[in-house]
């Protein structure tokens, strides 16, 4: 599980304040470059590792995917080299955060991704690095499109768009119980610790159905983050999705899954 929160960058409330040496306690002996991004560790990470690859990859498939511009501003990744440590360091520099194996923070300092190394590294990283670089070149991004475009891209596998397994799972059982899909109640969800696993799982069936389902879609989404790129706001999304509802359900009732293996590490 993961989430975003956002700083004094974006004027929300929850995690503005550290303590006094937040700096010195960050992992920062190492430092490697993929792509755009600068990931600080304090253990080694060669140039030419599989996640360097995997993440040079990842920004590369966002961006064209989603025609953005090269990010603004920097994406800094820190990487403990055990949980514990994280875990200590996320306690005492975010209290207020719930704890989770990664997060994406934007604060006024900059746009940050913390995690450790751990089983789900590769996949935590491409989640928040997801994050990390749409606010790195977006104004903004709503709450549930920051989540389902994350979510999307957090899938591994040789194309975008591979299935993310749990998800599927979530929305054909809900499709099996008349599921009534409402792009307002995710608009309305503006704190992400009251987004959960439903939320999580709508969102990505939305930016799947969008990229995947019709050219009608995709330049729907395609324009919305045009928009986003010099604005605070594009409006609501409401409008413009929620007569696609029943399509969404057909999407994802029609939907196969056979990317398990995806899951698995390289
Ligand atoms: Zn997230």
């Amino acid at each position: 599980m993961v989430a975003i929160c956002f700083g004094a960058l974006f004027g929300l409330t929850g995690c503005q304040s550290g303590p006094q040496n937040w700096r010195d306690k960050r992992p920062v002996a190492h430092s490697v470059q993929a792509g755009n991004v600068t990931i600080r560790s304090n253990f080694v990470i060669a140039d030419d590792a599989p996640i360097i690859k995997e993440l040079e990859q990842l920004q590369l498939n966002i961006t064209e995917t989603l025609q953005l511009p090269p990010p603004r501003d920097p994406v800094m990744v820190y990487l403990f080299s055990g949980e514990s440590e994280y875990r200590r360091y996320m306690r005492k520099t975010w209290p207020s955060l719930p704890a989770r194996r990664a997060y994406f923070i934007g604060t006024s300092r900059e746009l940050a991704v913390y995690s450790f190394h751990g089983p789900h590294v590769e996949v935590d990283l491409r989640h928040e690095l997801t994050h990390g670089l749409l606010h790195a070149t977006l104004n903004s991004v709503p709450l549930w499109l920051d989540e389902g475009l994350a979510e999307y891209f957090e899938v591994r596998g040789p194309t975008t768009g591979n299935l993310h397994p749990e998800h599927l799972r979530t929305l054909q059982r809900a499709a099996r119980k008349n599921w009534n899909p409402s792009i307002a109640r995710l608009e309305g969800i503006v704190n992400f610790q009251e987004f959960d696993r439903q939320d999580y799982a709508e969102s990505w069936g939305w930016v799947h159905f969008l990229l995947h389902d019709n050219p009608d879609g995709k330049r729907i989404l395609l324009d919305f983050l045009s928009q986003l790129k010099n604005s605070d706001s594009a409006g609501s999304f409401q409008a413009k999705l929620q007569p696609f509802r029943h399509q969404l359900v057909a999407h994802v009732s029609g939907l196969k899954d056979s990317t398990e293996q995806s899951f698995l590490r390289l």
